[in-house]
């Protein structure tokens, strides 16, 4: 019998991956396997910052494999007022999930990294290689340093132990159960939750910066189903990049046109051009993806959008906003 744990269950991706995994036939390639029992917990089961806390969890559970979320996930505002507070926060529950898998055995962990990782000076389109390659962004370097070092932990418990822990670094994640905080969300929930305001309101919906950027995204339900995959058969220590090709890429103007779409608003939809731009493109390459899953359908943007969309509008009163 195999028990995984799925630390920051209660979250975003955790929820997805609870949902593929109550929706994916047992046995199937992105489902659970028979005799496989899986755990999802969230803060409220033990604050994993603390070493005595994640060992009573995982002397409760004894886990043979870990999906590990749990993380200090934050907007640009917070990691950029906060980098003391990401980096230690997320230090912390990196080195007690990764010690303690290594204490309890855990045949398999994969950890989930972010392409905040990558450097801020590096050559386009992202590749696993480059992640050490220069200092990160300096904007979030807390945050990126702190899972820089999960992919460092990941080869020493290797090299050292033999242990099988490896890693993920998705591109910009949305879907159902996402945090949809107006001042320091990700850009698709808190678009979705200020068009449904403008809707609501019946106030124009404006949108910061010309629209022109470009950014790769990946549905919460594809990349779980990817993440599924990579426990049970993605078998290196190297980082591997999840998300749908670089020529995949959405607009800011794309999103906020499948915005307006799928909450219907009617009303005035501009863009303030005054405001700054980020980064106009910061492609990252699912090459390795695709020589290791070539035949992966990702669920198209707009259905992908609309089932998000759906979702918040049907769960707006419980929603994290
Ligand atoms: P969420 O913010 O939605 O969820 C974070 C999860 O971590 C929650 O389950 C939360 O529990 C748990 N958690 C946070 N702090 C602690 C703690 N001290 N002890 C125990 N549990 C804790 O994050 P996402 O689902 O968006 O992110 C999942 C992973 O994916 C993270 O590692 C993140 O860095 C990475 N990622 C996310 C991206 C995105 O676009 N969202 C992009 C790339 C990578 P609770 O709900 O109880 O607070």
């Amino acid at each position: 019998m195999s028990i995984v744990l799925v630390t920051g269950g209660s979250g975003l991706v955790g929820k997805a991956i609870q949902w593929v995994i109550e929706n994916e036939p047992v046995g199937s390639r992105f489902g659970r396997k028979d005799r496989e029992e899986w755990i999802f917990i969230g803060s409220k089961d033990g604050d994993l910052r603390d070493f005595d806390s994640t060992k009573r969890i995982f002397e409760k559970y004894r886990p043979t494999h870990v999906i590990h979320l749990a993380a200090l996930v934050g907007g640009l505002f917070s990691n950029m007022k906060y980098k003391a507070t990401f980096l230690r926060d997320n230090l912390l529950i990196n080195d007690n999930v990764i010690e303690l898998s290594h204490q309890y055995k855990v045949e398999k962990l994969v950890s989930c990294l972010s392409t905040c990782v990558f450097p801020d000076q590096v050559k386009y389109p992202l590749s696993e290689s480059s992640v050490h390659l220069g200092p990160p962004h300096h904007s979030n370097f807390g945050y990126a340093h702190g899972k820089r070092l999960v992919d460092v932990q990941n080869h020493a418990y290797y090299e050292q132990y033999g242990d099988k822990f490896t890693s993920v670094i998705p591109t910009n994640i949305f879907g159902p159960w996402d945090n949809y905080d107006l001042e320091d969300s990700h850009v698709i929930p808190g678009l979705l939750h200020k068009c449904l305001l403008a809707k609501r309101n019946d106030t124009p919906f404006v949108i910061s910066g010309t629209g022109k950027p470009l950014r790769q995204f990946i549905y919460s339900r594809d990349l779980a189903k990817l993440m599924v995959w990579a426990l049970h058969e993605y078998d290196e220590i190297e980082p591997i990049i999840l998300s749908p090709a670089e020529d995949e890429e959405v607009s800011i103007k794309d999103v906020s046109d499948a915005i307006v779409q799928a909450i219907g608003f009617q009303g005035d939809y501009r863009f303030d051009t005054s405001k700054a731009d980020g980064q106009f493109r910061k492609p990252a390459s699912n090459a390795k993806l695709l020589e290791k899953l070539g035949d992966f359908e990702f669920t198209p943007f707009a259905s992908a959008l609309q089932e998000s969309a759906d979702w918040f509008v049907q769960n707006y009163a419980t929603a994290r906003t």
